[in-house]
């Protein structure tokens, strides 16, 4: 073999070992890689929790057109056959984040823990305690001046529970946006429960109930003692914070709160979680990360 040849044949499996040092670390840096690390070590002892909408799925204009790429899915496919618990936590409902994400493998918890749906199951479980006041949401919004909510372009969105308004789509982006605080101070002297988040004010039924307290309901009902949380937006960091709660309380060893970063990621985002990645496709590597074997 020429010398050439050997030196080709060398440079060669230099960049294949570069490759699979890449592909190690799930394309993430040394940082996240530690925080998963503990969590691959011991997948049957671990949650893989994440919110959809900005963190496994790009923003759209139209929420109806969000998707999970297929890469995004196939990973979650792999996490879902090796790891204790596999979730979604989304404001969503139940059944349209299994639609988006597009697997019956993993659980969702829709409209932020109002609704559970468990792997494979055909309806999700309501929470009893809500009807009275998603009755009360439901007539608040049926209530409102419909001239005003069109004039500031608010797109209304009954999410069953939970009645949202959108204003994504609207021209006039401060107009809307006043529209929905002075909605927002109505709702809560009628006594129910205004939340904020990406360009949408929802009308919650009740207090309480929030992307934390959904995931401890999750973590109540699996065996785990580690866990990861990846979101995008306000509403993740109480997930965050029930996370780090359970370690405080020594119900779980180790946590990963991962921050999903945007345009649009409110500045508490990067100071909650403990590394933050760059849009969905940072999270996507952070999945690939933990779909690697254990150190
Ligand atoms: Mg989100």
């Amino acid at each position: 073999m020429s010398r050439a040849a050997i030196l080709v044949r060398e440079v060669a499996r230099a960049s294949d070992e570069a490759g699979d040092g890449r592909r190690r670390a799930g394309g993430v840096g040394a940082r996240v890689d530690a925080l998963l690390a503990p969590l691959r070590a011991e997948p049957d002892a671990s949650a893989v929790l994440c919110d959809i909408d900005g963190t496994l799925a790009p923003i759209v204009l139209d929420p109806e057109e969000a998707a999970v790429p297929d890469d995004a899915r196939a990973v979650l496919r792999d996490l879902a056959r090796r790891y204790a618990l596999v979730a979604c936590i989304t404001g969503r409902r139940a059944l349209e984040a299994r639609r988006i994400v597009g697997i019956e493998e993993i659980v969702y918890s829709g409209n932020h823990g109002l609704e559970y749906l468990p792997t494979g199951a055909a309806e999700p479980e309501l929470d009893p305690a809500v009807a009275e006041g998603a009755r009360r949401a439901r007539d608040f919004v049926l209530g409102l001046d419909a001239e005003d909510v069109s004039a500031a372009q608010l797109r209304l969105e009954s999410k069953g529970p939970i009645q949202a308004l959108h204003w994504r789509e609207a021209a006039d982006q401060r107009a809307a946006r006043d529209a929905a605080r002075r909605i927002a101070r109505q709702a809560e002297t009628a006594g129910l429960v205004p939340h904020r988040g990406r360009k949408v004010l929802e009308i919650r039924p009740v207090a309480g109930i929030d992307k934390g307290t959904a995931v401890a309901r999750l973590l109540d009902e699996a065996p785990v003692e580690l866990g990861m949380f990846g979101g995008d937006d306000r509403g993740d960091l109480d997930a965050f914070t029930v996370l780090r709660s359970r370690v405080d309380a020594g119900r779980l060893r180790h946590v990963a709160c991962i921050g999903v970063a945007s345009d649009e990621a409110p500045p508490e985002l990067g100071e909650a979680a403990d590394a933050v990645v760059d849009g969905p496709s940072g999270f996507l590597e952070v999945l690939r990360a933990l779909a690697t074997a254990g150190d």
